[in-house]
């Protein structure tokens, strides 16, 4: 048999992964592979319609010589997927630990001190991306909001989850890329666990102030005004930026009160909106058989405020 298979196209690829809630259809993980249910040998296209995701594991048992999973429980999955049922996509555990931790940004490089956490960036008082030192051990923490306020994406205590409504968010290795819609990148990130982790280029926002990094600089957006402040260069900060409204000395770079102008979002607070992944888990959303999922989310403190 000629072995010229070619690879699985990337719009294809897309809609396979919006179609399965971006993570294994049985039990929501990742990492994932793109798995044909009839055979590629049998039906040699790629067929979106016959490509679903599968994890390392669910795929081994589908396609041993007498598969552990079977067809039909593949094709029901399919059709029900984890993740989309979940509304939220399983967690998938990063690997920070103790190591001194580094955070960069666009061209900006945040040096940790060591055994203290670490808020490269903040807004209003909230950290949107730093860690937290606890037990010894580094906990990253994201915070990825839209223009309208709505998490996307959350990395807490080093657990990433993310909305299985997304319009794309595309894993590979140590990549992730989140899109908005298509051509539009809102966040290029590349984790090297345990001590970096790297924001390649995207656009965070919080309150209708946005940052945006790319590999030539920073453009800090306030709300309201339009008003822009434009850093370029590489640095090198025990501290990152922190756009806030609060008068402590928090050793910030630059200094931007977003709630001081009119803001045309909900109106919920930092906490409630972060809070708001919190609430597919709390309401039992991970679907039945997957144990994976941690349960002590309520019972956690609180996330410090950086003010
Ligand atoms: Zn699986």
């Amino acid at each position: 048999m000629a072995e010229t298979r070619p690879p699985i196209p990337d719009p294809i690829k897309r809609a396979v992964r919006q179609r399965c809630g971006f993570g294994c259809v049985v039990c929501g993980d990742f990492p994932y592979e793109y798995h044909h249910m009839t055979p590629y040998a049998e039906d040699p296209q790629h067929l979106e319609e016959n490509i679903t995701l599968l994890c390392t594991r669910h795929h081994t048992e589908a396609t041993g010589a007498v598969p552990m999973l079977p067809d039909k429980m593949v094709r029901e999955a399919n059709d029900d997927p984890a993740n989309l049922h979940a509304g939220i996509t399983a967690p998938t555990l990063l690997h920070y630990s103790s190591e001194p931790i580094t955070i960069v940004m666009g061209n900006t490089t945040v040096k940790g001190h060591p055994g203290r956490e670490c808020w490269a960036l903040g807004v209003d008082g909230n950290g949107l991306l730093g860690f937290r030192f606890e037990d010894d051990r580094y906990l990253l923490s994201l915070s990825l909001f839209d223009q309208n306020n709505r998490l996307l994406l959350r990395i807490d205590d080093n657990e990433l989850t993310h909305r299985s409504d997304a319009y794309d968010v595309e894993r590979t290795g140590n990549s992730l890329i989140v899109r908005q819609r298509r051509g539009h990148i809102l966040l290029h990130l590349e984790f090297t666990p345990p001590t970096q982790v790297k924001v390649v280029s995207g656009r965070l926002w919080w309150n209708g102030a946005s940052i945006l990094f790319n590999r030539r600089g920073m453009v800090v957006r306030e709300p309201g005004t339009g008003s822009v402040t434009i850093m370029e260069g590489t640095f090198i900060a025990p501290c990152g930026v922190h756009v806030y409204d609060g008068d402590d000395d928090f050793g910030a770079i630059m200094r931007i009160k977003a709630k001081r102008f009119p803001y045309p979002g909900d109106g919920r607070d930092f906490d409630a909106v972060r809070a708001s992944l919190d609430d597919l888990f709390d309401t039992g959303g991970r679907g039945a058989g997957v144990d994976s999922v941690r349960t002590d989310s309520q019972v956690r403190p609180r996330r410090p405020r950086l003010s």
